[in-house]
């Protein structure tokens, strides 16, 4: 838990998830005092939340996929995740999370795709994964191709190496 300086404790208001420059995935939690307005943010690796999460908490990423979820399906998904998290002793609901429910389907990558994401510079490796991943879901597919790293690359990959690839 934080406690701000002025003594009251500070709850979390949002995180988000991004790459550091090695490409690893970090939560940067944001935390706010409600008594004197005080706002900080942290960042730390993926998962270990170090206590600074007061309550179950979705990333700003998961939100955003849930938001475009059907309204008819959503509730439905939100249930489940949400115990599924809490299950586990967690209480942080992280894109990963949200596309691996308990049926335990995972996004599959071709070993060549796999391949071709080593390529992608570091630092936009884990925003890539997460970006190729996302479109996979969105379209219902729960494998990443050759073919969809081909299209998403032109709207999201701007990395040379990538483009020295192909
Ligand atoms: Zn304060």
């Amino acid at each position: 838990m934080l406690t701000c300086g002025c003594g009251r404790w500070m709850h979390t208001e949002g995180i988000e998830e991004r790459a550091d420059e090695d490409g690893a995935l970090q939560w940067f939690i944001r935390s706010e005092c409600r008594g004197c307005g005080l706002k900080v943010g942290v960042d730390v690796p993926a998962w270990r939340t170090h206590g600074l999460v007061d309550r179950l908490m979705w990333t700003d990423d998961a939100l955003h996929r849930l938001d475009r979820m059907p309204p008819y399906l959503a509730p439905l998904v939100r249930q489940e995740v949400e115990q599924d998290v809490r299950a586990r002793g967690e209480r942080v609901v992280s894109y990963d999370a949200l596309l691996c429910p308990r049926t335990g389907e995972r996004i599959e990558w071709e070993p060549e795709a796999e391949r071709r994401l080593e390529n992608v510079p570091a630092p936009v490796r884990a925003m890539a994964r997460i970006e190729l991943e996302r479109t996979a879901a969105d379209r219902g597919t729960s494998r990443i191709t050759v073919a969809l790293m081909e299209e998403v690359k032109a709207k999201y990959f701007g990395m040379s190496n990538v483009k020295r690839e192909a």
